[in-house]
């Protein structure tokens, strides 16, 4: 646990000190859950948006792009249920007057309860060697069956309550289950009570005529309102789907994970609309190609495991979060659910106008089902970054700090620096950049000793330092040196492009999937 949060410690640290995240208005003191984008951090945050809008949108004929306005006819999340259920329950520590989310205080424990049996598993592999069956001793091992099954029923009544919103329910779980507030150590828990997490904001120039509006807390809903229009204006034929970015903003009761949890965010949202009926092969196949496209960042398999909800939201009849392994533990990163008719119908009812498709093929209209891909572009970043952040003992037994960023989300391509600042190798240097800037982001450092450079480069991310030196001005080479192995290279001058674009196209990653 220590070991955790010292290096998330290390992760905001260095998000801030290499211009990646900054707290948002931090000369008043910052505002809670609420962060901005610095100069790394901005292209960062950019090539990830891209690089999901490219495998999305790009990738795929059927799938539309949209931009909808965050202000939205009120109506609208009337429609949606978020008006009436948009809530968390919330539960307050008397003596420490630190506010919790009632489920995620139960999660955590069952987490808890989870980490003791992966530990009992680890260890007996580790006991076992070549000989051990990983299904066969989970099946079997008491302590094991015992930790799951605890688990399992711990989350289905949480799951269960939380459905028949039976609050009083929920708080004696917390007390049965012995939780303790985190800050106080104490069990001393006020009622759980449930909390509504959109923003309201007012439209309109007088008090008489103002309107109320809500500040949207997720962009589906922009893009259910825009189905038919998308639908004819772009004949539009089921199955397709329709893709967004944009910011969402949510009240959150606890915030206290760096970007993890922000009151103002980004979503990157896909609703694939379909006939009724194939919505849950639907629902298996983006679930697979979403951890596809994860997967082809080369962040790590075991980085990613699938949790099934327990408790269904008002809308979904199947939902499944794909998980990552974030500084503090599995945490979700993206949800993938099947929204049933649910949203278009309800937009129907309180429009009063049609949002069906009519189908040749069966010769009759309906409201389509729609499966949803909702992933965070803050977690996404929070993701990357994170765990690119590395600490490395080299063979001289010197440390040093590399941010691993997958090449084609790095904010800067490539350095360019001068050996020298003198001898027109500094000239040499910008004429390199003005050829390049074209295709790539790149940059000039000329202070410090070469190895000084290198280490900057490598904390901030830049896959390639390409080094000007005085034999470059006799054969038009440069070395590149690769910021992962360390590895140096001499080549020409015009075997730049090629070699970066090779490394950080888009397409070539893209053709991992
Ligand atoms: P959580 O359970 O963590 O609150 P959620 O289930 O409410 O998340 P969804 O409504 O499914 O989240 O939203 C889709 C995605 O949007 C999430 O998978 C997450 O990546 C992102 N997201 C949701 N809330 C936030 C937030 N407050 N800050 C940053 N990203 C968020």
């Amino acid at each position: 646990m220590k070991n955790q949060e010292d290096k998330f410690k290390k992760v905001i640290s260095h998000a801030k000190e290499y211009g990646y995240v900054f707290q948002s208005s931090e000369i008043y003191d910052g505002l809670s859950a609420v962060y901005d984008y610095a100069q790394n951090g901005v292209e960062l945050k950019k090539n990830i948006r891209e690089y999901w809008w490219k495998a999305m949108v790009q990738m795929h004929e059927n799938i539309v792009g949209l931009d909808a306005a965050i202000f939205m006819h009120p109506t609208t999340w009337k429609a949606s249920g978020h008006v009436d259920a948009f809530n968390d329950p919330l539960i307050d520590n008397k003596d420490s007057k630190k506010r919790y989310r009632a489920d995620v205080l139960i999660e955590d424990y069952a987490e808890k309860i989870n980490l003791k049996a992966q530990k009992e598993i680890k260890k007996a592999a580790k006991r076992f060697g070549e000989s051990f069956n990983k299904d066969e001793f989970i099946s079997t091992n008491p302590r094991v069956v015992k930790y799951f099954s605890k688990r399992d029923e711990v989350l289905s009544r949480m799951g269960r309550s939380l459905e028949n919103e039976d609050l009083a329910d929920i708080k004696n779980l917390i007390e049965e289950l012995e939780i303790a507030c985190p800050v106080s150590g104490s069990r001393n828990w006020t009622d759980v009570k449930q909390f509504n997490l959109m923003f309201g904001t007012k439209i309109g120039a007088s008090a008489e005529t103002a309107m109320d509006l809500y500040l949207r807390p997720e962009t589906a809903q922009g893009i259910f309102v825009n189905f038919a229009n998308v639908q004819k204006t772009g004949r539009m034929k089921i199955p397709f789907g329709i893709a967004q970015t944009g910011k969402a903003f949510r009240n959150e009761i606890v915030a206290r994970q760096f970007i993890f949890r922000m009151r103002e965010f980004e979503q990157m949202e896909m609703q694939f609309f379909v006939r009724p009926g194939e919505e849950l092969k639907w629902y298996e196949h983006w679930k697979e190609e979403r951890l596809k496209w994860h997967l082809s960042l080369g962040l790590g398999k075991d980085n990613y495991r699938f949790h099934d909800h327990d408790k269904l939201a008002h809308y979904a009849n199947a939902a499944a979060d794909i998980e990552f392994n974030f500084p503090f533990g599995f945490k979700e990163l993206e949800g993938i659910h099947s929204r049933t008719d649910f949203d278009l119908k309800a937009h129907e009812e309180h429009s009063g106008k049609k949002l069906q498709f009519f189908d040749h093929e069966l010769n009759k209209s309906y409201v389509p089902y729609v499966v949803e891909t909702s992933i965070g572009l803050d977690r996404m970043f929070l993701a990357v970054f994170a765990t690119s952040l590395q600490n490395e003992v080299l063979e001289d037994g010197s440390e040093r700090i590399v941010l691993k960023l997958p090449s084609v989300l790095a904010p800067t391509k490539a350095a360019i620096l001068p050996l020298i600042k003198k001898d027109g190798l500094p000239e040499i240097a910008r004429k390199i950049i003005n050829e390049l800037k074209f295709d790539f982001n790149v940059s000039y450092d000329e202070k410090d000793a070469i190895g000084r450079r290198y280490r900057r480069q490598d904390a901030v991310g830049t896959p390639f330092c390409i080094t000007v030196d005085h034999d470059t001005k006799n054969d038009n080479t440069v070395t590149i040196r690769h910021r992962d192995t360390m590895q140096q290279e001499r080549v020409k001058i015009s075997e730049l492009k090629n070699i970066i674009s090779n490394n950080v196209s888009i397409g070539n990653w893209l053709q991992k999937m």
